[in-house]
């Protein structure tokens, strides 16, 4: 069972979907594949989404998040394995037989329609009532807050209305599964931020279940409950954003989230949910916490591994000559710094020209820097902040 997160996505919810105490599994992806000739784009998924969840498919171009979405939605068959939706086998029923809508990344609004009738069209298509449709479109127009730009063209609204007028519209017909297509990439980056704590107000509004695809690692840490990162058509790891970042389960996911430090290495010695990893040019192990649930048992001594650090969790000092006590203390020159305001980024030389990175608040003001270019410092990090990959 995953943990609570502390993202802030999950830190707006009262409770995450898996700990309501009506959590069950509403979306089953079983073992799915999708192949084009003899290429896998999708390659054995199972993925188990709760109700109300705010799922990401996150992964880098091609890596088959898109073809698993359209195969949810109907849009594309799968090879092998079975979709469940509320326990119904949706596996091959027609698009417009399953209980879910799609909201597309182009928006794909109708630029003749006012935002009233692009949001009603569905409807009417399904021939439900006019005194209904109009009850409904209102209802969400005032949940999506564009009540009072209802008889404006698409052209007439900016692009984050425009993006609400599509989820309107996707909403509208009551889906228990809506998925979206990089929902937030048509917007420039203040409307983004904006626009996704609205998208997850109004999600928490309605309690459907969302599922979205995106490549951009931010805007799966924020907005979602968990996610899936994948990677030529495998899903890599499954969590919350907070358990990915924080106690990535191999490499590749280590290296897809944030910045990270890596160095590779071989278990040296075990001891109480310790590492001890040997580094070739170090004479001494450094020592790692073994924190991940059930980790300490695919951990053996003698085992290649690689110790990954991420940079905001490495202390620097100036070089004063402090003792060398710290489990894992290095020292280095700064070769590179960058100054970004609230923080700065020092790219460290530890010796044969490897580099670490490291990310150091700037917690105080100062026009003059303590540490600087070809500075000498020093470096260290607790048991606690790293993380030993195996895979
Ligand atoms: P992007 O973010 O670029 O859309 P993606 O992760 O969503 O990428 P998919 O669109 O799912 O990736 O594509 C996965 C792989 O399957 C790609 O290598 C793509 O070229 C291939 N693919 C997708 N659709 C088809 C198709 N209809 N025929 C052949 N190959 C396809």
């Amino acid at each position: 069972m995953p943990q609570a997160s502390a993202s802030p996505a999950a830190a707006q919810r009262r409770l995450d979907p898996w700990e309501r105490p009506d959590a069950r599994t509403y979306v089953r992806i079983e073992n799915v594949s999708k192949s084009f000739g003899d290429f896998r784009a999708v390659d054995g998924v199972s993925i188990d989404i709760y109700r109300g969840e705010f799922f990401a498919l996150l992964g880098a171009s091609g890596c088959g998040k898109t073809t698993l979405l359209r195969m949810l939605a109907g849009f594309e068959a799968p090879s092998g394995g079975r979709i469940r939706i509320d326990d119904q086998d949706i596996t091959h029923l027609p698009p417009y037989a399953r209980p879910v809508n799609m909201m597309f990344q182009n928006y794909a609004l109708f630029p003749h329609m006012t935002v009233a009738d692009n949001v009603a069209y569905g409807l009417k298509q399904d021939g439900v009532a006019r005194a209904e449709i109009r009850r409904r479109v209102g209802q969400i127009l005032d949940l999506v807050q564009l009540a009072p730009w209802a008889k404006r063209k698409p052209h007439q609204l900016s692009g984050g209305q425009r993006q609400r007028v599509a989820l309107a519209r996707a909403l509208v017909k009551r889906p228990k599964v809506l998925l979206l297509d990089e929902p937030l990439a048509a917007l420039d980056k203040k409307l983004r931020e904006q626009t996704q704590f609205e998208l997850m107000n109004i999600q928490e509004e309605v309690g459907v279940t969302f599922i979205f695809v995106t490549h951009d690692q931010e805007e799966a840490m924020t907005l979602s409950t968990r996610m899936a990162v994948m990677d030529q058509g495998r899903v890599m790891q499954m969590g919350t954003p907070t358990e990915i970042y924080e106690f990535p389960a191999n490499r590749f996911t280590a290296d897809f989230i944030g910045s990270v430090n890596m160095m590779d290495g071989t278990v040296a010695r075990l001891d109480a949910g310790h590492a001890q990893v040997a580094v070739a040019g170090f004479d001494r192990p450094f020592t790692v916490a073994l924190n991940r649930e059930g980790q300490a048992a695919t951990v053996h001594q003698g085992q290649p591994v690689s110790l990954a650090v991420r940079p905001e969790k490495i202390a620097i000092q100036r070089d004063h000559g402090q003792a060398d006590t710290h489990p894992n203390r290095l020292r280095g020159i700064v070769r590179d710094f960058a100054y970004l305001g609230d923080a700065s980024v020092l790219r460290v030389d530890i010796g044969d020209g490897r580099l670490i990175e490291v990310t150091a608040p700037n917690t105080r003001r100062a026009l003059r820097r303590e540490i600087d270019w070809d500075d000498p410092v020093v470096l260290w990090w607790e048991p606690e902040a790293a993380v030993v990959l195996t895979a």
